[in-house]
């Protein structure tokens, strides 16, 4: 039998100083050894949950670059090639100065069980730098983009390992990023997903977190009778996952009322419209301005959204961003329902707090696979030379969404009938990969 308490404390002891890491890991190992006991007892003796944790791959490179003043930067890059069971290593890279291995592990590992979830065959990866964009002109931008690729371009490629976009990295650096490595390797191809609709990108692809957040919710509500209309929604971020979650929410009926940033938070007692929504991606990071021009809204500086009364509240900043005592204050007000935008925005006491309280928890893993799941669309309709229409990818968003939401029900339902979303996502997520691995031997 394995036991959860020397799994994980192994796991401790080869990854010292890996708080996240350690976090994610956890999460998953919470379901999936009662699972791998009662129903897979010959996982254990092939050591699929020790393979699963250990990344098949993990590169790090220096990152020097030529700021504006002429002076030369460094920055440290990684990639994590996590698990390439089912397809090849696929995640985004995220460029921001707290990015550290154990962040980018728990993201890789996250990404695994996310994208098998999808049921597109790609595996889990993801990179970055602690390179912070914040205040870097274009230019700065481009260079270190630049200089980035020309480490990396050797570790991917279309069929091996295929980066996108995460936290500071969007269109405009993928496109600095694409370009490097198209010149190095003086090949057009799709080794990189997130790309502009008009050179190699998928329609659909910038909306698509943000509206696969949605389509699950939707499922959620779906499966219990309900309609989104009139819900109360409290979404935190400005960013993209959190503006196009706030378009598809308002357009299906319910009221957003508040966005943020890490300095504050916009509370929108009227809720936000899309052409209030348009004014907000004006302010860039001074989101303070809003209520000079909507009187309707407050701004509450440091604070957080949780503190507002809601039905449904979509964490879409960062992980960890949502602790017990956030977790306490949304039951409290009678939030039936959070679904994770962001990649492990709640800690686990705040998970906690949800299962207890029987609110429907939509783990990242299972309500933010939109973004990947139009980045693996991306990589067939550029195998194939095509781009299909935004309905046609939109529809099969859709579709994908409303089939992860199938397998967490089948594997997360209780004998009570609550749906545990974050048992049925890792158990879902899990067992195609282990099955792959079995498969595929000791490796
Ligand atoms: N960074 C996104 C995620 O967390 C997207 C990754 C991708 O498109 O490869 O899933």
């Amino acid at each position: 039998m394995l036991s959860l308490k020397s799994f994980i404390k192994n796991v401790e002891l080869h990854n010292p100083h890996e708080p996240e890491f350690l976090q994610a890991v956890t999460e998953v190992a919470e379901d999936i050894i009662p699972y791998i006991n009662d129903y897979h007892p010959e996982f254990e003796s092939l050591k699929i949950l020790e393979r699963i944790a250990e990344p098949e791959r993990v590169i790090s490179f220096r990152v020097a670059w030529l700021d504006d003043k002429n002076e030369i930067q460094v920055n440290r890059g990684y990639r994590v090639q996590m698990n390439s069971a089912i397809g090849p290593y696929k995640g985004g890279l995220r460029f921001a100065p707290d990015v550290n291995l154990s962040i980018l592990k728990f993201l890789a590992f996250e990404q695994v069980f996310k994208n098998s979830l999808t049921s597109l065959p790609i595996g889990g990866g993801k990179g970055g730098s602690d390179f912070d964009p914040k205040g870097k002109s274009d230019n700065e931008i481009m260079r270190f983009c630049q200089s980035f690729m020309t480490e990396l371009y050797r570790h991917i490629g279309a069929e091996t390992d295929v980066p996108a976009g995460d936290i500071g990295v969007g269109t405009r650096e993928i496109g600095y990023l694409f370009g490097q490595y198209k010149r190095i390797q003086n090949n057009f191809t799709g080794v990189l997903t997130g790309k502009g609709a008009h050179w190699g990108g998928s329609y659909i692809r910038p909306e698509a977190t943000g509206y696969g957040l949605l389509y699950f919710v939707e499922c959620i509500y779906d499966f219990n009778n309900e309609s989104l209309e009139g819900k109360v929604i409290t979404i935190s971020g400005a960013g993209n996952v959190a503006y196009y979650a706030a378009e598809k929410a308002i357009s299906l009926g319910a009221k957003v009322i508040t966005l943020s940033n890490s300095q504050g938070t916009i509370y929108d007692k009227e809720g936000f419209s899309l052409e209030k929504l348009a004014y907000v991606e004006t302010l860039g990071r001074d989101l303070y301005k809003y209520p000079r021009k909507f009187k309707s809204a407050t701004y509450h500086e440091g604070e957080k959204p949780w503190q507002f009364k809601c039905d449904i509240a979509l964490p879409c900043a960062t992980q960890n961003e949502l602790d017990e005592a956030d977790a306490k204050k949304l039951v409290k007000n009678g939030c039936k329902c959070v679904a994770e935008g962001a990649n492990m925005p709640s800690t686990a006491e705040a998970i906690k707090v949800f299962h207890k309280a029987k609110v429907y928890f939509a783990p990242g893993k299972a309500a933010n696979a939109g973004g990947v799941a139009v980045s693996g669309l991306e990589m067939s309709q550029n195998s194939i030379r095509q781009q299909w229409p935004s309905a046609k990818v939109d529809t099969r968003l859709k579709a994908i969404m409303e089939n992860i939401h199938k397998t967490c029900v089948r594997y997360g339902k209780e004998e009570n009938g609550y749906i545990n979303y974050l048992k049925g996502a890792n158990i879902g997520g899990f067992i195609k990969v282990a099955n792959a691995m079995k498969a595929q031997g000791v490796l």
